[in-house]
This record gives structure tokens, C-alpha cells and sequence, in this order.
């Protein structure tokens, strides 16, 4: 029995660990064990997401006090791997729940493995690049969802048999319920379905520290958001943190007044992913929402100075815009007037990630565990053969 502990704490965890969880509780000879780190606890980042994604309730759920850091959440955590003895850890992501599981684990001498390993921004403001690159040096198995990922962790001198290219789990999890949102009535609640209204809004989330811990950026973000608003409707459900920040700067309240701009609180994904598949241009500088994007074929603006996530601007619909107003805005009518360019699906992101990812695991680390897999070709000649599992 190969006992798999699974450390989740944020609502793009949760997206990413609804695909592994469900292929792990598929699987004989797979033992699965969720351990929710707390780090979003309340219901609409967290247990909704749980119920939406049909996650089974964690084994474990841990309350560090709010935006604890990575090593402040590392003992609970250790704590929980120690009783349980998994034979490995599972991480997701970049968030700080993700690093805390890593550094757990490690700690107690049990091999990590990461899911989206490798993505790189190449800017060590970002929190999220230190808590990527952080997790990767403490892990033993690379699941990449991107080339890119494969690249990176190659040039950091990781062993080529540790690293495998998965495809995306977030999209797995897209795959799976994009038929059940087709079923949400959020467009009819929000006034966008039928006659010019369908397709014709834009889809907005901010959430980042370099796009709303600044007030002079904020300030600037909202102002295109809100030129644009004047256009055709902008719907932007807020992320806890940006709510404050815009509360904050006096630039809408709770209650979205003051504002042209459509402001919910976080939406159900299944509302949300409503939202994005239909919307006329989706803009962000959410990492998810960049692939979900591209795998629906949605036109994406990114609100940042750069992308962990290349291939959504290589092969998909993302435009990264930067964080300057006029441009922005310049570049989001652009896109509107039928400029977006079109774009492909990426290689593997075909649903089956997460099947992938758990067979691996199975041969790695399982009691009947052979030698990793043989790496097979690699299209790309840019890389050197690497294994897809
Ligand atoms: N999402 C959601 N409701 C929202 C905003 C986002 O369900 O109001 C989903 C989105 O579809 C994606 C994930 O949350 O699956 C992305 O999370 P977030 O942007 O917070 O994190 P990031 O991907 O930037 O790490």
C-alpha cells in the first residue's frame, strides 16, 4: 500500500489536489491522506471549494494564524507527516502551504514530490518565485505541467530521471467540471445572458502583491478596469486581500459603490469558471486563470510584467500587459476589436495529469516500485529526451 499524504491550504490548491485526490481514492494500493494546512480557512476560499470539487474531507486540518509564513506553519505540519509516515508528500503549486509542506517534510527525512514544478517568473519579489524555488531544492520528484518547467529545473542541475512532464492538473480539474458550469445561472444572475449581452463583458481578479499592495499601481489598475467599465461591463470578483487594499485606497466599497465596475465577493468555481469560458476577454494576474484561459480558448490579458506560465503566451490566448493604465487599456480594446490572437491547447493538458502523476508516484515510491521510467522522447529540440509518465 503506498501511502501518499497530500499537503493542501489555498483555493488554487484545492483546484490543483481535486484531480490527484480523486485518482489516488480510484487506485488499489494507493492510500490517500489530505492534510488542509489552514492557510485559507474561510467558506468561500476554502470549504465551498471542497464541497464544489467533491475533495473529501481533509484527514487533518491545521489553523496557522493568518499569513503565517512558511516556517511558521512548517511544525504543525511536520507534526501531522510524522504521525501519519506517508511514503511520500505530495505539494502543489507555489503558495506558502506549499513550501511549509515541503520543509516538513524534508525535515523528517520523507521524499517530497512536486506538482508544477519548475515554473519560473525570474522575479525574486515574487513570493510565490521564492516559495517555487525553495520547494523545488527541497524535493525528490518534479512533476512539470509545462516544458518550460523541464527547462528550469534542468538548468538548476536537477537529475534529468527526477523530472517528468505531467501536463496540468488545474486542468484536469477544468475537464472534469466544465459541464457542470455550463449549468451555473451566474451569467442570468448577473444580468449578462442573452441578446448583446452574452460574451460581451470583461472577466477582471487582481489579487497579487505587486498589483494591489501598491496603492499607486492599484490606483492605476482600477483606473483602466474602470474606463473599460464604461464600455461594456467589467466583472471582478475581489480576492479578500484586494477587497481590503481597495477599501483601503477609498476606491469602492464592500459593497461596490463608488464604482462602475461590477465588484463580487470570490465566486464558487463553478460560477466562476461560467464566468471565464463565455466572457469577451478575461484579464489577471492569477497563474490559473492564465491556463485556464488558454485551455478554453479565451482571450487573456495578464496584468503583470511578466509569466511564470510562457506557454500560455507561446501557444495559448495570453497577452502579458504589463502594469502600466494607457497600455492596458490600449491593449485590452485591441483585443475586443477581435486582435486577440488564437491559440492551441498545450501538450497533455488533456485531463489525464492526474493519472499520470499518481502511476509515477506508484512506480517510485510503491511496494512493487521499479526503476523510474526510461526518459522517452521529447518533442521539443530545444530539451534533451525527458520522460513523460
Ligand atoms: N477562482 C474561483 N473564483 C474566483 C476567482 C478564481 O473559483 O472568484 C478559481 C480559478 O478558476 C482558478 C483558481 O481559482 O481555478 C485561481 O486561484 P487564484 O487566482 O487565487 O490563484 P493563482 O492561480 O494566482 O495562484
Amino acid at each position: 500500500m503506498l501511502k501518499v499524504l497530500t499537503v493542501a491550504g489555498t483555493r488554487p490548491n484545492f483546484v490543483k489536489i481535486a484531480a490527484l485526490q480523486a485518482e489516488m481514492r480510484r487506485r488499489r494500493g494507493v492510500l490517500p491522506v489530505l492534510v488542509h494546512s489552514g492557510q485559507h480557512f474561510d467558506r468561500e476560499m476554502s470549504d465551498r471549494f471542497l464541497d464544489d470539487l467533491s475533495i473529501p474531507a481533509p484527514d487533518f486540518t491545521l489553523r496557522p494564524r493568518a499569513s503565517a509564513s512558511p516556517s511558521e506553519m512548517a511544525p504543525a505540519l511536520r507534526e501531522v507527516i510524522g504521525s501519519a509516515r506517508p511514503d511520500v508528500v505530495v505539494v502543489v503549486g507555489d503558495v506558502n502551504s506549499t513550501l511549509a509542506g515541503a520543509q516538513a517534510a524534508a525535515g523528517l527525512g520523507v521524499p517530497v514530490a512536486h506538482v508544477e514544478a519548475g515554473l519560473r517568473s525570474f522575479d525574486p519579489t515574487m513570493p510565490e518565485e521564492r516559495n517555487r524555488i525553495a520547494t523545488d531544492s527541497l524535493s525528490s520528484l518534479f512533476f512539470a505541467s509545462e516544458p518550460s518547467g523541464v527547462a528550469n529545473l534542468l538548468a538548476e542541475g536537477q537529475p534529468l530521471d527526477r523530472i517528468f512532464l505531467a501536463g496540468n492538473v488545474m486542468i484536469d480539474t477544468l475537464t472534469r467540471f466544465l459541464e457542470a458550469a455550463r449549468r451555473s445561472t451566474v451569467l442570468s444572475r448577473l444580468g449578462l445572458n442573452g441578446g448583446h449581452g452574452t460574451r460581451r463583458y470583461v472577466l477582471a481578479t487582481l489579487h497579487r502583491p505587486a498589483a494591489v499592495d501598491d496603492p499607486a499601481v492599484l490606483r492605476g489598475l482600477w483606473s483602466a478596469l474602470e474606463r473599460l467599465a464604461g464600455e461594456l461591463p467589467v466583472i471582478f470578483p475581489a480576492h479578500p486581500r484586494t477587497q481590503s487594499r481597495l477599501r483601503e485606497c477609498g476606491l469602492a466599497g464592500a459593497d461596490g459603490v463608488n464604482t462602475k465596475i461590477r465588484l463580487t465577493r470570490p465566486l464558487p468555481y463553478l460560477d466562476f469558471i461560467r464566468l471565464e469560458s463565455a466572457a469577451a476577454l478575461v484579464m489577471t494576474d492569477s497563474g490559473g486563470v492564465q491556463e485556464e484561459t488558454t485551455a478554453m480558448g479565451v482571450p487573456c490579458l495578464t496584468l503583470r510584467n511578466n509569466t511564470e506560465r510562457p506557454i500560455t503566451v507561446l501557444e495559448g490566448t495570453n497577452q502579458i500587459a504589463g502594469l502600466e493604465p494607457e497600455h492596458i487599456l490600449a491593449a485590452a480594446r485591441r483585443m475586443l476589436a477581435g486582435g486577440a490572437k488564437i491559440g492551441r491547447i498545450p501538450r497533455l493538458w488533456d485531463g489525464r495529469s492526474a493519472q499520470r502523476i499518481v502511476s509515477t508516484l506508484c512506480r517510485n515510491y510503491g511496494s512493487s516500485r521499479k526503476p523510474a521510467a526510461i526518459p522517452a522522447g521529447f518533442p521539443s529540440p530545444a530539451l534533451p529526451a525527458i520522460a513523460t509518465c
